[in-house]
């Protein structure tokens, strides 16, 4: 049996970041992972070149039960501070868009992980399976038979997102030995299934405004074979958008309206031909039902439904459904955040047990949140 003073449970984002602070202070420190490699996730992250920060990261772009939880870490490493870091390294930062830095590459974000956490024991190819505590210590088991001992233990373990990389529950079974609630998970960041539109308009991408409860998002939206999917139904998804959610897919028109005055105005065209100057041919197709009519000869009663369908389209559990873990990009539910100090990330059931990144209740918005959580959750922890 290994002894070491802290265990982390989970070689990526947040457990590498947490290593290098644990090994700059001068800690044996073990970091224990299943996968071949360490930092997957951040290696494959903002397609390749992660998206490592956010600077308008704030309880209002993150969300769980109790999304206020974040801001004592994020107060304490902040954006600012991930920037730093980053260009301590060397590495280029691109800002995409106000606030969303990105690196030259995720790999480069991965070494300079490795680089600081260099005098951790790294241990790949070894999935923890159970935990047990003594009076003072923990021993953590593998499946190839290996226990290791700390007095300390941090389970960076991530979310159920991206099975494809490896995921497991073990985090939350951890915390449910202890005593921890589980918010049920279900993927975020997502594409949905839905088969209100037909597979035939899939590429087509436009600008949306998507309602979720009284907030309102604008973002571009995809339509797929299965559905819906980019930024603006990714960003639905990570929101509390179970009981439903609307699309407008003309944001800014009275759809009613300017459809009315068209029969004025051009009514000789046809419907399609009219929808067709603000929406892409084949979606302009769809909606209009075959409707090969000049618009004059259309009904007010007809025309105000079809507005109704580009207005104010209504999802809910009827009609989609998630896309499933196998894409999401986060996991939200997790870990009750009720449970744990929001300074340290220690539990408040268990002496020396600290939960980090996206194991817990917390999920960020796209944009760089969900990195910028594992690395403020990593520096909250108290070493002594
Ligand atoms: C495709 C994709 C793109 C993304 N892009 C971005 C982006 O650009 N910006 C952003 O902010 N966020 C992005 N995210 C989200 C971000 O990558 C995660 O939120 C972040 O990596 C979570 O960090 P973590 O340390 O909590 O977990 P992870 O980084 O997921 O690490 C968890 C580790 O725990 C290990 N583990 C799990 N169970 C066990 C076990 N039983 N035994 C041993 N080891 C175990 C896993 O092998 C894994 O290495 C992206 C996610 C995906 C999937």
């Amino acid at each position: 049996m290994q002894e070491f003073d802290i265990i982390i449970i989970g070689a990526g984002a947040s457990g590498l970041f947490m290593a290098s602070r644990a090994t700059a202070a001068h800690k044996r420190t073990c970091v224990l992972d299943m996968g071949a490699t360490p930092g997957r996730k951040v290696s494959v992250s903002g397609g390749g070149k992660c998206n490592f920060t956010n600077t308008h990261a704030d309880a209002s772009h993150y969300f769980g039960k109790n999304p206020d939880f974040v801001r004592s870490a994020l107060s304490r490493f902040t954006p600012t501070d991930a920037i730093d870091w980053v260009k301590s390294h060397g590495i280029p930062v691109h800002e995409k868009t106000p606030g969303q830095y990105f690196a030259d590459s995720a790999q480069n974000i991965v070494n300079a992980l490795l680089s600081d956490a260099n005098g951790a024991t790294i241990i790949q190819n070894t999935r923890v399976i159970s935990v047990e505590k003594n009076t003072d210590t923990f021993i953590v088991s593998c499946e190839n038979n290996k226990k290791f001992i700390a007095q300390k233990l941090v389970i960076a373990t991530g979310g159920l997102s991206y099975e494809n990389l490896q995921t497991s529950d073990i985090g939350y079974k951890i915390s449910k030995q202890f005593g921890h609630k589980i918010i049920p998970p279900r993927p975020g960041l997502c594409g949905i299934k839905t088969q209100i539109f037909d597979p035939s308009l899939s590429g087509i991408s436009i600008p949306v405004e998507i309602t979720i409860g009284r907030e309102k998002l604008t973002d571009d939206m995809l339509f797929t074979h299965w559905g819906l999917g980019g930024p603006a139904i990714y960003r639905t998804t990570v929101r509390d958008c179970m009981d439903g959610f609307t699309i407008n897919l003309l944001p800014n028109c009275d759809t009613f309206n300017w459809l009315r005055s068209q029969k004025t105005t051009n009514g000789k065209k046809q419907l399609k031909t009219i929808l067709a100057t603000k929406i892409p041919n084949k979606l302009a197709e769809f909606l209009s039902i075959n409707n090969t009519k000049n618009i004059a000869d259309i009904r007010d009663s007809d025309l105000q439904t079809l507005a109704q369908n580009i207005n104010n389209i209504k999802l809910n559990a009827q009609n989609f459904s998630l896309n499933g873990f196998i894409s999401a990009e986060v996991t939200r539910g997790g870990i009750d955040t009720a449970q744990i100090s929001s300074k340290t990330m220690e539990s408040k059931l268990c002496k020396n047990l600290y939960f980090i990144g996206e194991v817990l209740d917390i999920a960020g918005d796209l944009g760089g949140y969900n990195l910028q959580w594992a690395w403020s959750t990593a520096n909250a922890v108290e070493i002594d």
